[in-house]
């Protein structure tokens, strides 16, 4: 590695940190990453479709239609699964061995805010909330109090089309993650560093706005469908079956069922007796090679 003379202390060239960054901004910078190459999927698909007509021409469409259909899996693949790095870096969790979790509340702010504040104040706890930036317009002093208590914002779309983005071009895309960066921006003075993708679903076009802004796409590993389903107890014991050191856990708030502060109430309590705490990703303890290599 680059520029790592000092013993027992890793540094890295790093354009844009003046040049050496020490090892915690290393071990930070690797949870948070915007996309790098926004425009390899195009490379990908030229490639893959360039083989699809040299199969179609050698053996005819019987083999070429199935190898056209084939050669787009991927990129429905990496559309609709939240998971799906295909089109950039997600974060599914976080490095750590501690009993540290993510809680991530989408969807706010909404009537349920102002009563998750004072839940997760009341167990010491920490979560970030992907707010909707319309919604974060009509009701700033939520979004103000939110940073206030220390909570993470993140960037979860200006308008939350939930049934569209996944098939929005490069110009509503764009729109859509820019305008929600301005408006939180504009309400707290900070730029948010994390975007979670509405209904966790990415397109090819969401990579290039996320670099623009710095902002990089956090997924997650456990959930219980809190946003449909409004059992609490069979909600938590779905996100329970998942809960493990450094789970990204995805909850909602404002749900139709108005049950989600409950939900989280339980979560907490159940979270209070397996001995996990609920972290921000800055705050928790990353990689143990790297924290060695720290000394
Ligand atoms: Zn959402």
């Amino acid at each position: 590695m680059r520029g790592s003379n000092a013993p027992g202390y890793r540094l890295r060239l790093h354009p844009g940190y003046g040049g050496l960054a020490p090892a915690w901004h290393h071990r930070f910078m690797n949870i948070h990453r915007p996309p790098r190459y926004p425009h390899v999927w195009r490379l990908l698909l030229v490639a893959s479709q360039l083989i699809v007509i040299a199969i179609w021409w050698r053996y005819g469409w019987k083999i070429g239609l199935p190898a056209m259909l084939a050669s787009h899996l991927p990129f429905v693949w990496g559309t609709l699964r939240p998971q799906s790095r295909l089109f950039g870096p997600a974060l599914t969790r976080l490095p750590t061995d501690e009993r540290q979790v993510w809680l991530t509340i989408d969807d706010g702010p909404s009537g349920d805010t102002l009563a998750l504040l004072n839940l997760l104040d009341g167990h010491a706890a920490k979560a970030t909330f992907f707010l909707v930036g319309e919604r974060a317009a009509t009701q700033p002093d939520l979004v103000r109090e939110i940073a206030r208590r220390g909570h993470g914002i993140g960037n979860h779309s200006a308008t939350h089309p939930s049934a569209w983005f996944w098939a929005l071009g490069p110009r509503r895309m764009r729109e859509e993650i820019a305008g929600c960066q301005t408006i939180l921006q504009g309400i707290t003075g900070t730029a948010p560093r994390w975007f979670r993708a509405v209904v966790g679903m990415a397109n090819p076009f969401v990579s290039a706005p996320l670099r623009d802004l710095g902002l990089a796409r956090a997924a997650w590993n456990a959930r219980g469908f809190d946003g449909v389903r409004h059992d609490v107890d069979g909600v938590v014991a779905r996100i329970e079956r998942d809960l493990a050191p450094g789970a990204i856990v995805l909850l909602h708030e404002g749900a139709r069922h108005g049950r989600n502060v409950e939900m989280v109430a339980r979560l907490l309590k159940r979270m209070d007796e397996l001995g996990y705490r609920a972290v921000l990703p800055e705050e928790s303890q990353f990689a143990p090679g790297l924290e060695k290599a720290r000394g």
